[in-house]
């Protein structure tokens, strides 16, 4: 199925930034930091880069889970089947653009 692959492709890509976004932590690791310095606010910079990257490949992972079981490009929140341009934006979404909305709308108001 093409879709897995393409969802591989970006798995693997999101795994080599975070892998990348991790040597960059580790390696300033050892520096002894004060308010306010740049390694510091370089070093917040990487972590939430690494949630965001964490995030994804947990989306990766579901959409590809649906993938395998057929059910990739149905709205696991109203089960409508998501418009394939956004799918093809989007290719690990879950959520047809309605439901996004929501969700987002959801997590800001929770924040
Ligand atoms: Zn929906």
């Amino acid at each position: 199925m093409q879709i897995i692959k393409e969802l591989k492709k970006e798995r693997t890509q999101v795994l080599k930034e975070l892998l990348h976004l991790r040597e960059t932590l580790k390696v300033e690791i050892d520096i002894n930091f004060g308010e306010g310095d740049p390694e510091l606010v370089e070093r917040d910079r990487a972590i939430s880069l690494i949630r965001e990257q964490e995030r994804k490949l947990d989306a990766l992972d579901q959409a590809l889970q649906r993938a395998r079981q057929g059910a990739y490009g149905i709205c696991e929140r109203c089960g409508q089947p998501i418009d394939p341009a956004r799918l093809e934006a989007v290719p690990d979404t879950t959520l047809c653009v309605n439901c996004k909305m929501i969700s987002e709308r959801q997590q800001r108001y929770s924040r």
